[in-house]
């Protein structure tokens, strides 16, 4: 058993089973056993690629979105550019280098990233070394100052964020939990307690026996957070993932390791574990925060009205644009969710 599996399997043995949610904030971020603690994930040698590894041009395009954003309100002073779970740093040190075309605002941002796992952070350093923005860091978005306009980018780190799991059973709705099973290795199991049936949403009734649905409560209140701040004191927020607009019946939690799918409570600490993101949810919690909420399009629409071909066409770059933007690879089941003040412009793209 992995360390992070004989840790979760202790805590089960003392307390009875563990609701999924915490099993992966234990997989994911414990900072001695945890996935992102420990490794680093990306690459051909690492366990999956993000846009960001694919081509240069998608930190370029969405730093230039950002710009655009905050020259469409005016100029706000003191703006913060802020990244969630920005992994390597590829991506914000290609928006750096696209942002020197929009110098006053590549000059008056401070740069903060949150990032909770220490290996990516020196990696995240490494590589805004070489532009002369020196970041801070943050563990998460509550911790930075809400005074300020806030520009926001979030790429493949909401489906990261720890889920529940509901099951449709013969009781009634079900929480899934992680116990263990005869021979003490990990297995799944129900809360012995259906919800209340008060407390399961409209667009869940007609569900078959089996049939799940997923909540990211943690998701939802940051979605929420940022929808405060940006209507409070302005700034733009652009979220990148993979996900859907209005739920299914079907579970989307997975796990990957080396670029193949895993068993998801086989290993934990060893392959990441994901979950689809609920962009209805988002907008949902963004708006209920005060913002203005764009989207979801998918991000093969996006980066071509921001001008990937053309971008493609000087760096002869073509067959990784098709990568980023063709419907069979990720221009269709990742989507782009933009969040910004109520009174402004649709921003570029949307
Ligand atoms: N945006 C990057 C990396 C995506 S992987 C890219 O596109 O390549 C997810 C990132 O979020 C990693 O950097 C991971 O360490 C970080 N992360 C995951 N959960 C987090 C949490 N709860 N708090 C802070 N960072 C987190």
């Amino acid at each position: 058993m992995t360390p992070a599996g004989a840790r979760i399997a202790a805590a089960i043995a003392a307390q009875g089973p563990i609701p999924l949610a915490q099993f992966m904030t234990v997989a994911l971020l414990d900072p001695q056993c945890g996935y992102y603690a420990t490794r680093d994930p990306f690459g051909a040698a690492g366990d999956f690629v993000t846009a960001p590894q694919v081509s240069q041009m998608f930190g370029e395009l969405v730093g230039l979105w950002l710009a655009q954003a905050w020259l469409d309100q005016g100029k706000p002073a003191r703006p913060l550019l802020v990244e969630l779970g920005p992994g390597r740093g590829t991506l914000m040190a290609d928006a750096l280098r696209a942002m020197a075309v929009v110098a006053d605002f590549r000059d008056a941002v401070e740069i903060v990233l949150v990032e909770a796992s220490t290996a990516l952070r020196t990696a995240q350093a490494a590589a805004l070394a070489p532009l002369g923005k020196t970041p801070r860091w943050a563990r998460e978005l509550s911790e930075i100052e809400a005074d300020r306009p806030l520009f926001l980018i979030a790429n493949e780190f909401f489906d990261a964020l720890p889920i529940r799991q509901f099951v449709k059973t013969e009781r009634g709705w079900c929480e899934r939990m992680v116990g263990l099973d005869a021979r003490g290795a990990l297995a799944f199991t129900l809360s012995p307690v259906a919800l209340p049936v008060g407390r399961v949403p409209a667009n869940r009734d007609g569900a078959p026996p089996g049939g799940f649905y997923e909540t990211a409560p943690a998701g939802d209140a940051l979605a929420e957070e940022i929808g405060h701040r940006i209507a409070r004191r302005g700034g733009a927020a652009l979220v990148i993932d993979y996900g859907y607009d209005v739920p299914g019946f079907g579970e989307t939690l997975q796990a990957v390791a080396r670029h193949a799918f895993a068993d998801i409570l086989r290993d934990p600490g060893a392959s990441d574990l994901t979950a689809h993101v609920d962009f209805g949810a988002l907008r949902d919690a963004a708006g209920r925060g005060g913002a203005r909420v764009h989207g979801p399009i998918g991000q093969g629409t996006f980066l071509r009205r921001l001008g990937i071909d053309a971008r493609a066409e000087r760096l002869g770059a073509q067959a990784d644009r098709d990568r980023l933007v063709a419907p069979e690879q990720m221009g269709t089941l990742f989507q782009a969710l933009a969040i910004v003040p109520r009174d402004a412009t649709p921003p570029a793209g949307f």
